[in-house]
């Protein structure tokens, strides 16, 4: 099988798909593995921001999407449990393409960038990567894929590798790049609600006192719901355990009455997700890249998990497009493919580091301080967090920076005066000064 691929993809998740799609389109052989032998539907990955739609618009992914029914949503708003916005974050404010973000199933996400792919892509189910190849040198050559069999498995040697495996991966561990992970005190719960009476088309946080609830529309007339968890509040429970106390967690927030019928109803579409944050020293060792959550996980209240994902697979490929000279760089198809030179693979994954890392590293602390000003239940965490969702959902300036951030558009890093106003220990005479779009 070696030389029929110049790339081999582990993970066929939003960030192995995308990054075949983005080599795909600057004509590298791809071959996609994956583990799972299908794709199992799963209650994460739903909205996509304006960043990745960028992405998406370039490779014709979003008409897909839209064609099959997607939702774009104007606005992402923290609430009281009263209904009443503290912070809004207005879509509308960016320019006029990049003014909404837009929610599917992750499936159909997965599915929409699937059928994008050209014949120059193989995707290959029921196949683990088990080991990184590495030369004399420590460079990484190629993958030990398992298919399963009881072949004991199989050698395919590629200038280079793509480890979007997760963020557990596997690959990343072999290729010796360390990380920090970091989990978050709380879990989230998923129902998929049908026929609830919550008429909305915005990305809402309520803010209670037992954490966070999240309650976004889905195409066909359906609300995810997420309900922030303590470990303990879910120990022993069954199906009906779970009704009953997903239905309490929504009547304790009077502006989710009209989900309470609902939520017991939906019991058996319950998921349950622990929550990390993780971010890689390094995104690429000479032979492998990491893209996706093998690189990079935020907590999901952000919604910029697929967001990096897609915006990554572009960048490394537009790196390795400036670098694969023309005797180095495959020939069209259908002649016969010269592999690109591990030289300028190299170089390409260098210039991806040096690009990417500084932006995830970026939007990794923007959605902690995010994720953390909503679901700290620690009492100075919670005073400190509200304080913040209050002065900033006042301070239209601050505003624009963050929607610009979340969008994806970014990065406008805070300064350290901006953090002051956000809590409030200093007024922000330039609150009202909002930059023109
Ligand atoms: C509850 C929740 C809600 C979220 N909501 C959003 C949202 O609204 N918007 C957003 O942008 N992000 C969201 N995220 C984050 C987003 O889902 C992830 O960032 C994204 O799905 C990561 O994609 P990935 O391809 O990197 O990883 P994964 O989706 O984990 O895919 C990895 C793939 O690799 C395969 N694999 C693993 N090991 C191997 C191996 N050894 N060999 C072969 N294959 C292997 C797995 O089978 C899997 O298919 C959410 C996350 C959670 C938990």
């Amino acid at each position: 099988m070696s030389g029929d691929h110049d790339v081999v993809v582990c993970g066929a998740g939003a960030g192995g798909l995308a990054a075949a799609r983005a080599l795909d389109a600057i004509g590298l052989r791809v071959l996609v593995v994956d583990k799972q032998r299908a794709q199992r539907p799963v209650a994460k990955g739903e909205v996509l921001q304006p960043g990745a739609l960028r992405v998406l618009r370039r490779w014709g992914t979003d008409r897909l999407l839209t064609r099959d029914g997607a939702l774009r949503l104007g606005r992402l708003v923290v609430r009281g449990a009263d209904g009443d916005p503290v912070m809004t974050l207005d879509y509308g404010q960016l320019p006029a393409a990049d003014n909404a973000l837009l929610a599917h199933d992750h499936t159909a996400i997965l599915d929409a960038l699937t059928a994008g792919l050209g014949p120059g892509v193989e995707i290959r189910r029921g196949v683990r990567a088990t080991e990184a190849l590495l030369d004399g040198s420590g460079r990484v050559v190629g993958v030990r894929l398992d298919e399963g069999d009881g072949g004991g498995g199989h050698d395919v040697h590629v200038p280079l590798v793509v480890a979007a495996d997760g963020i557990g991966s596997r690959l990343r561990r072999a290729a010796g790049i360390e990380g920090r992970r970091s989990d978050y005190p709380h879990r989230l719960v998923s129902f998929e609600l049908t026929g609830a009476d919550h008429d909305s088309e915005d990305f809402s946080a309520y803010l209670t006192g037992r954490g966070l609830r999240l309650v976004y529309p889905l195409p066909g007339g359906r609300q995810r719901l997420y309900l922030q968890a303590q470990p303990g509040e879910l120990r022993g429970l069954d199906e009906d355990g779970f009704a009953r106390w997903g239905e309490q967690a929504v009547r304790e927030v009077p502006a989710l009455e009209g989900l309470s019928e609902a939520v017991p109803k939906a019991a058996a579409t319950r998921q349950l997700f622990p929550v990390a944050r993780f971010l890689a020293e390094r995104l690429a060792v000479p032979g492998l890249a990491l893209v996706g959550e093998s690189a990079y996980a935020v907590h999901p209240m952000a919604a910029q998990g697929m967001n990096s994902a897609i915006t990554s697979a572009a960048s490394l490929a537009e790196q390795l497009a400036a670098r694969l000279t023309p005797s180095a760089a495959p020939t069209a198809r259908p002649g016969t493919p010269q592999p690109p030179a591990p030289e300028a693979v190299d170089a390409a994954l260098r210039a991806y580091e040096e690009e990417r890392l500084p932006v995830l590293a970026h939007t990794a602390r923007t959605s902690d301080n995010a994720a953390r000003m909503v679901t700290d239940l620690s009492w100075p965490g919670r005073l400190l967090g509200r304080r913040a969702v209050r002065c900033t959902g006042a301070n239209p300036r601050l505003l624009h920076a963050i929607t610009y951030n979340m969008a994806g558009l970014g990065p406008r890093p805070l300064t350290p005066l901006d953090r002051l106003h956000q809590i409030g220990l200093l007024p922000d005479p330039r609150a009202h000064r909002v930059p023109s779009v």
